[in-house]
């Protein structure tokens, strides 16, 4: 069963080709870094044009690099949500297109599922139920996974996503956007001992995250001590606290909702699950809990369509394919 899938809820055009929701046969993905990178964060007009230019040129190179013809496509999966109006209706309507044409299935999939669904591709995929945490740009969300149709929220942020909190941070930190892979490069050259920062905790709420806090609280550092952001040692050791601290606050809360609900798994995906502080501290704690560690490799984790192909297979095996009619959705 080959599957295209098409992603284009952000500032990623992406498409890839992938076979009964496991194999990766190619993953296209054109990022507009370039394009937003003045402005601080995305411009969804400017994201929604360049979408437009690039969807054809990503779909084509995927198909090219599985060796695919279109004829040999069995489905179209793509993103309807949640994610910029402007940006999804992109994709969605060449997905429409396509499998208008093409006489296929239209599948159409949740973004932060499909997030989770990443940890399917491979030859390794995680059992029925485990705990998520989704933690990329727009959201923090754990999760309890019992099946690829139950998928219940058990906490989130009340405020700033942690990839959100990365962004911020970089720019204060002047290191330019997108932020999380600049700040994750320059803490490994600073000490995240150096300075004392929250981990903000809710009251009565032990599995919500809170991100905000800690942007101000380094904001405050550099206010108080003007001095840090023209020594690069400084700089690194404020990176490297911050990261530190987004990472304890994650990584305790995963291990909460696995030993609440005692189960066996736990995925993490999303983009900020890129970063190898968090993968490293992950690793030893699930290990040190005899909890079994799921992580995608670093591309599947930032936006890809390969996870959205994946996610569009499990629809399918479920027989949940969309209307023509149907319409993308911002939120939810
Ligand atoms: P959402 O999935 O919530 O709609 P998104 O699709 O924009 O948001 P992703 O592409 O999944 O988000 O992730 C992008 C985020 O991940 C950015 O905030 C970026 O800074 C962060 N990120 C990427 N790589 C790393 C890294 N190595 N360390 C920390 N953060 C990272
Ligand atoms: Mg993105
Ligand atoms: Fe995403």
């Amino acid at each position: 069963m080959l599957i295209l899938g098409i992603e284009t809820s952000c500032d990623e055009t992406a498409a890839a080709v992938v076979a009964s929701g496991r194999k990766v046969l190619a993953d296209v993905v054109a990022t507009q870094f370039d394009l937003h990178a003045d402005y601080g964060g995305v411009v969804p007009e400017l994201a929604a044009r360049r979408h437009q230019e690039n969807i054809l040129p990503v779909i084509r190179a995927a198909l090219k690099q599985a060796n695919v013809t279109l004829r040999e496509v069995q489905a179209i999966a793509v993103t309807q949500g949640p994610g910029l109006i402007g940006a999804l209706v992109v994709g969605f309507a060449v997905a429409k297109s396509m499998a208008y044409a093409l006489k296929v299935p239209l599948l159409g999939v949740h973004h932060l599922q499909a997030h989770i669904a990443a940890a399917f591709l491979g030859d390794a995929p995680p059992d029925f139920p485990f705990i998520a945490l989704v933690v990329s740009g727009g959201h923090t969300n754990l999760y309890r996974v019992e099946s690829f149709r139950q998928i219940i929220l058990l906490g989130r942020s009340r405020d700033d996503a942690a990839g959100e909190a990365f962004d911020k941070v970089a720019k204060l930190l002047q290191l330019g956007y997108p932020g999380g892979v600049a700040i994750e490069k320059l803490s490994g050259q600073g000490d995240a001992q150096t300075f004392a920062l929250p981990r903000p905790r809710i009251h009565h709420e032990p599995l919500t995250f809170s991100f905000s806090g800690l942007k101000t609280a380094v904001a405050n550092v550099l206010k108080r001590n003007q001095d840090i952001i023209r020594t690069p040692q400084g700089v690194a050791d404020l990176a490297a606290s911050f990261q530190q601290a987004v990472v304890d606050s994650l990584v305790s809360r995963a291990l909460l909702a696995v030993r609440r609900h005692d189960y066996p798994c736990l995925v993490v995906a999303g983009g900020v699950a890129a970063n190898q502080r968090l993968r490293q501290e992950l690793q030893a704690q699930t290990a040190a809990a005899g909890v079994k560690l799921f992580l995608p490799s670093l591309k599947l984790c930032t936006d890809n369509a390969a996870m959205v192909a994946a996610m569009g297979y499990h629809l399918l095996q479920a027989g949940e394919t969309l209307d023509l009619r149907a319409d993308v959705f911002a939120r939810g």
